[in-house]
């Protein structure tokens, strides 16, 4: 058995993608004394749940839905953590809980060279992956709005982001205003659009898609969503978030191992993981 052990948990956690990605690395570099793999722990016992892995000697965990924000009260979370309001990786050496989704969407921006300080940026969802997305768009100097089909919770993530981060300076519209707004980017942070709704997409079809965008759409499944497709036609770019589940997990895989991570492998797994499962 492998001594060093690290995984997921979850509720439910079969669908995850992670053990396959981690274990490929592993595999990659030769590191046959780790192991990644999913636990599911029900919400009503996490506190309990968590005993499990942390008596079995694991190093650490990402944390996936339900837990990211019930778990904060269990591990130490680090200023980004606070920030975002969600735990999605923990160092069980520590106690300390961390949040890599921001610098794995930023990292995937980057990577792309998607200009972001100074630009416009629209983003679709007030939930926890838009959070993240706001705190890492915001410190790179974006100027950015904010669309949500509940409104009130899109006001709520401004409000909690300006006390937690001192986020300062975000809109909320809706997506008619947003049409005319002039962003560069469009990020998609709702689950719209998500396997199997393939033909769903948070841009209402028939409301005039802006020309020449980029689109960053954070679902993975498809690799091609429907708002990537408006986008194309629209004669803009379009990534899907891939590349940033990729580096979500990269940033965690570094933290536990301290060793550098073979993104290419990663990405490579998690694209035939998901091509064998359409
Ligand atoms: P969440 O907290 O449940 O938020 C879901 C968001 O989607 C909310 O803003 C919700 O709006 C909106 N939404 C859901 N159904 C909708 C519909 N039919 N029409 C309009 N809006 C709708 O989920 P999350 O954790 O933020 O995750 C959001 C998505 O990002 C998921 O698909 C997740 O897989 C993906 N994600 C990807 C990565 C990556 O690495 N690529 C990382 C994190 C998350 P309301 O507030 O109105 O309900």
């Amino acid at each position: 058995m492998a001594q060093n052990r690290v995984g997921v948990i979850g509720f439910p956690v079969e669908h995850s993608l992670s053990p396959i990605m981690h274990n490929a690395a592993f595999e990659a570099l030769q590191m046959r004394d780790w192991h990644y793999d999913a636990m599911s722990i029900p919400p009503d016992i996490l506190r309990l749940g968590l005993r499990e892995p942390k008596n079995h000697g694991y190093i650490g965990i990402n944390v996936t839905v339900p837990h990211k924000e019930a778990i904060m009260e269990f591990v130490r979370p680090d200023d980004r953590a606070r920030a975002i309001g969600a735990v999605n990786t923990v160092d069980f050496r520590s106690n300390i809980g961390t949040n890599t989704d921001a610098d794995g969407l930023i990292g995937d921006l980057h990577a792309h060279q998607i200009p972001l300080s100074g630009e416009r940026v629209l983003v679709l969802g007030a939930g926890g992956a838009s959070r993240a997305a706001v705190y890492g768009l915001s410190r790179e100097g974006a100027r950015i709005a904010i669309v949500n089909r509940t409104k009130s919770r899109a006001y709520g993530l401004v409000e909690q982001l300006k006390i937690s981060a001192g986020v300062e300076g975000l809109d909320v519209l809706t997506l008619d205003e947003a049409a005319d707004w002039g962003m560069s980017l469009i990020v998609n942070c709702t689950s719209v659009g998500l396997h199997p709704h393939i033909n769903q997409t948070p841009w209402i079809h028939g409301l005039p898609f802006p020309d020449g965008v980029t689109v960053y759409d954070m679902v993975y499944r498809p690799a091609n969503t429907a708002l990537m497709q408006q986008c194309l036609a629209h004669g803009g770019r379009a990534i899907g978030g891939l590349g940033m589940l990729t580096r979500q997990g990269a940033i965690a895989f570094e933290l536990w191992t301290g060793v550098e991570p073979p993104l290419d492998v990663m990405y490579g797994a998690l694209q035939t993981a998901l091509e064998t499962s359409e």
